[in-house]
């Protein structure tokens, strides 16, 4: 199939209607119209087959996570999305995949009102690159850089599930968090002016902390586990399960800082059915430390994934 018949693909599956799009995908570049009394947030991520996805991870699927992570840290801005662009890298031009991939991108893309605004399409090892754009009224962005010390560390949801699934394939419930993570796009909004810090789990609840703390020019000391699911605890042992949950990647929750007056306000708040649950203290001194009952240490070794380690 010819490169533009692909992007016409692409388009009808994806180019979501907006007022705010005056020309989208077809010219050599898009025209938007920006919002008055607000910060427009950009974000971009690239996907590489076998390294952010299993090679065999179906199309679809992979359609649904670049938007995702893309998605997400628009999230962890508190950030309202609205365009995205893509560059395709396909190592053949396979209309079935590319209309596959369109509907997962599509699929998250919909729900969220991200309309798909340009791109490129190219000959190579597969490989996705998503920027996404987002709004946020002026100056109300949450930062990695502003946790003080006695805040609250939280994070959303369940932690652990997707590092568990590239051990266990064959169990559904954890390769779905793999597969097709679900941004917390709603939770990042609720938290604007009200979170002190927020970052994106993408590497592991300890390195992303870790990043938030040092931004922040802090530290964390933590003492109660990360939620997990069912499905993690059944697959491994409660050790292995801990691990995965303090360092494992993937997740995509939200972590972040909070005065401890706002929790019962912000518990209230962000997407329905999706838990807050409170793990320490923002403290003076530097680093993530896990302690247990007693104020043992017990930080793992590992803190999460490194790509140039
Ligand atoms: P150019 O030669 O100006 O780079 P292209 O032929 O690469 O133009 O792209 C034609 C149009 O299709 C442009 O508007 C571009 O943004 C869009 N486009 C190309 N590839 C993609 C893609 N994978 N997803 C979305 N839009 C795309
Ligand atoms: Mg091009």
């Amino acid at each position: 199939m010819k490169e533009f018949d692909l992007i016409e693909l692409i388009r009808r599956e994806c180019a979501h209607a907006r007022d705010d799009v005056r020309v989208g995908i077809g010219d050599d570049g898009a025209v938007l119209t920006t919002r008055d009394g607000h910060d427009l947030v950009v974000a971009t991520d690239t996907l590489v087959s076998g390294v952010h996805f299993p090679a065999s991870t179906t199309p679809y699927d992979i359609g649904w996570k670049a938007l995702a992570v893309n998605l997400s840290d628009l999230a962890a801005m508190g950030a309202e999305p609205a365009w995205a662009t893509l560059a395709l890298t396909l190592p053949t031009p396979d209309p079935a995949w590319v209309a596959a991939f369109a509907g997962g991108f599509a699929a998250l893309a919909r729900p969220h009102g991200v309309a798909l605004v340009g791109g490129d399409t190219t000959l190579g090892p597969l490989t996705i690159t998503v920027t996404v754009h987002g709004f946020v009224p002026r100056g109300a962005a949450l930062l990695r850089s502003g946790a003080r010390v006695g805040d609250l560390v939280c994070v959303t949801g369940e932690l652990g599930d997707a590092a568990a699934a590239l051990e266990h394939f064959d169990v559904a419930a954890l390769r779905e968090r793999l597969d097709r993570p679900v941004p917390r796009v709603r939770a990042g909004i609720a938290l604007r002016g009200r979170a002190s810090a927020a970052i994106d789990v993408s590497d592991g609840l300890l390195a992303d902390l870790g990043r938030l703390c040092a931004a922040s020019g802090v530290g964390a000391r933590l003492d109660e586990a990360p939620p997990m699911s069912g499905a993690l605890l059944q697959a491994c042992t409660a050790a292995v399960a801990l691990v995965h949950a303090w360092t494992g990647g993937d997740d995509y929750e939200l972590c972040f800082t909070l005065p401890p007056e706002s929790l019962v306000e912000v518990r209230g708040l962000p997407d329905k059915g999706v838990p807050i649950a409170t793990l320490g203290r923002i403290v003076a001194t530097p680093g993530v430390r896990v302690v247990d009952s007693r104020g043992n240490d017990v930080t793992p070794a590992r803190r999460g994934y490194e790509h140039f380690a």
